[in-house]
């Protein structure tokens, strides 16, 4: 199945809608779109509706991705979300515009190497599964702080709910805002597809939305 610009246009449409609702002002809550799974056709059909922030999990996926698409005007600016390994931050330093799933001061120091002066976001595990990637919430002082020194530009924070999970999911939207708000930090990377509305009703600044926009992804 492929999304056309026609599709994720009216898709889109509907994401602002669900913003609207949920309280947000769709014009000032950026759409994050996530193309992963999805073929270049994607990212091709959210550059030609009008959103240039992408987003991709996956280094080397990324990688093959932006060499198919190139530059474009404006945009794209890929966005990295996934848990990343140090070694692969090689395969996609040049293309990757903000960091977002730093979590560990072995990732900051092996972006500030490849990448000087690059944007990140710290990545937050505020729901207490041991599986998922972030810091825990008492780490962020100190990775924000570390970032820094290495010459990093920490623009905010990032999370990811609880799957199934409402009440749960949206005390950890709250916290990473308070946290965000503590360390005057603007941008509150929160929500994806099920979960946006919580998102917005706790303050976030960017949606990271897949599903919404493109459908249901390939199998991997
Ligand atoms: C895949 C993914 C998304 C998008 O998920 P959808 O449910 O398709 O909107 C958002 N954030 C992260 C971190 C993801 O891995």
């Amino acid at each position: 199945m492929t999304p056309t610009a026609q599709t994720v246009r009216s898709n889109l449409a509907r994401v602002h809608e669900r913003i609207a609702d949920a309280g947000g002002d769709p014009a000032s809550i950026t759409v994050l779109a996530v193309t992963k799974g999805f073929g270049a056709e994607a990212p091709r059909a959210a550059l030609d509706a009008g959103l240039t922030d992408l987003g991709e999990n996956y280094a080397q996926e990324l990688a093959g991705k932006a060499a198919q698409i190139g530059p474009a005007v404006p945009g794209p600016r890929w966005h990295f979300i996934g848990q990343l390994q140090s070694n692969k931050v090689r395969l996609v330093f040049d293309v990757v515009s903000c960091w977002q799933s730093v979590d560990r001061s072995s990732l900051v120091r092996e972006i500030a190497k490849r990448a000087p002066g690059a944007r990140i976001l710290v990545q937050v595990n505020a729901t207490g599964e041991p599986q998922k990637g972030g810091c825990e919430p008492g780490d962020v002082d100190g990775l924000v702080d570390l970032a820094r020194e290495a010459g990093l530009v920490v623009d905010g924070l990032m999370t990811v709910g609880r799957d199934g999970d409402e009440s749960a999911t949206a005390r950890a939207f709250a916290d990473v805002a308070a946290q965000a708000d503590a360390l005057d930090l603007a941008v509150r990377s929160m929500g994806m597809t099920a979960d946006l509305e919580l998102a917005v009703r706790a303050g976030a600044t960017m949606v990271r939305v897949g599903s919404a926009l493109f459908g249901p992804r390939p199998a991997r």
